[in-house]
């Protein structure tokens, strides 16, 4: 086989052929490696890989060649160093945590982060000494104010859930390296088809491999990247607490990677075609998309970003007998096509109402202070045909 230089080829090239290692076998398609354990020719060969001077797989916790191409491959499309894959999205974030941070030290998040982030944050870590303080998504200001002598970290994820706000990547990267601190991206909405972070200043990027990575709504997995000396305690972290992708994800997120780019452009296209017609709907008093020129930042996505992404939400107006919750319900309920499930990134479109599912374990007062109305609905919007959707709306 031979080396793929990651500088030679586009990226479209790089998520079909980067990363793959073949056997001796010459398969065409990167082999499953189902096995927990490796062995070695000799003691003095093990007493080498478990100390780190010989390159290979020990076991899989923390080596498995499947796992390792999946890394390279993802790596390869961010133009990352290094990628740790772990066991979900979740973990991803708890293993950068944990990796880089110790108690009494301090991140600063953005407000408008995925609902179970904020629950991490907030409070499972707080309970472990560590400070949070959420901020503005948009408003950089109010970044720059919270920053500490003891900040570690600032954590945003752009577009965000549900509302599509867009923050300003290289703005918040320099406010972030002038206090000493790395800036985290979840790159989940985007992926790197779509944006690539570390471009734009960012340090470490995490991905939830469930969502785009996987596009089938399969596996759960997840992904850190950064520079080798970031990754470093991350991958210790993984080694160690044993949050670890499982071979047979990494196998199938392998597969989702060959076919991400063409899957984001579908998705995109199909997202812009059904935000401008939901636009142009009298019952939609409003709709939030990074690809409408009517999104607040629209400018700095078109910087950021080759295209809009999959995710589209808006606001139903309600019906002289309806509250807003309501009104929301009843156009969730009235679908005969799109899924009603709180996942994205699948081939199949899905339907949720972000106040009473991802975000409704944060306080109404929080949902209010995020914008996250009752009449809010969000589409991620999947690979069908666009009118079918439209019809499926019933609007
Ligand atoms: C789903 C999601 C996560 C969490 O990922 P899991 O794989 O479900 O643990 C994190 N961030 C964003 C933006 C997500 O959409």
């Amino acid at each position: 086989m031979k080396e793929i230089k990651n500088n030679q080829y586009h990226p479209e090239t790089l998520s079909v052929r980067a990363g793959s290692e073949m056997t001796a076998f010459g398969e065409n398609s990167e082999a499953l490696f189902l096995n927990s354990s490796f062995r070695f020719n000799s003691a003095a060969q093990a007493a080498a890989r478990f100390g780190g001077q010989e390159a290979g797989n020990i076991y899989s916790r923390f080596t498995n060649p499947t796992v390792t191409m999946f890394q390279n491959k993802l790596a390869a499309l961010e133009g990352a160093e290094q990628c740790v894959a772990t066991s979900s999205g979740m973990s991803a974030i708890l293993a950068t945590v944990m990796a880089l941070c110790s108690a009494g030290e301090h991140i600063v998040s953005s407000r408008s982060i995925f609902g179970t982030s904020t629950q991490l944050f907030g409070n499972i870590l707080k309970r472990w000494g560590l400070q949070v303080t959420f901020v503005s998504q948009t408003n950089v200001t109010e970044w720059q104010a919270a920053v500490t002598p003891k900040t570690k970290l600032f954590f945003v994820e752009t577009p965000s859930n549900p509302l599509t706000e867009v923050c300003d990547i290289q703005a918040l990267a320099d406010i972030a390296h002038q206090a000493g601190a790395h800036l985290v991206v979840d790159n989940c909405f985007c992926t790197p088809a779509i944006q690539c972070p570390l471009e734009l200043g960012a340090d470490i990027i995490i991905h939830s491999a469930t969502k785009y990575i996987d596009g089938q709504g399969r596996c759960l997995g997840g992904a850190v990247l950064g520079s080798k000396a970031l990754m470093e305690p991350v991958y210790g972290f993984l080694r160690t607490a044993g949050v670890t992708m499982s071979a047979f994800n990494a196998w199938v997120f392998l597969k989702g990677l060959e076919t991400l780019f063409v899957r984001m452009e579908a998705h995109s296209s199909r997202a812009l075609a059904l935000a401008t017609w939901l636009e142009a709907q009298p019952q939609v008093s409003r709709v939030y998309y990074p690809g409408l020129a009517s999104h607040p930042q629209y400018a700095l996505a078109l910087k950021q970003q080759t295209s809009g992404g999959g995710i589209v939400s808006f606001e139903v107006k309600p019906k002289a007998s309806q509250t807003p919750q309501q009104a929301a319900w009843a156009l969730i309920d009235a679908t005969q096509l799109i899924s009603i499930t709180a996942n994205l990134g699948d081939a199949k479109s899905t339907i949720t109402h972000p106040a009473t599912t991802t975000h409704s374990r944060i306080t109404a007062e929080a949902r209010a202070e995020a914008g996250i109305r009752d009449s809010l609905v969000r589409i991620a919007v999947g690979l069908e045909h666009v009118d079918d959707l439209k019809s499926d709306l019933r609007l």
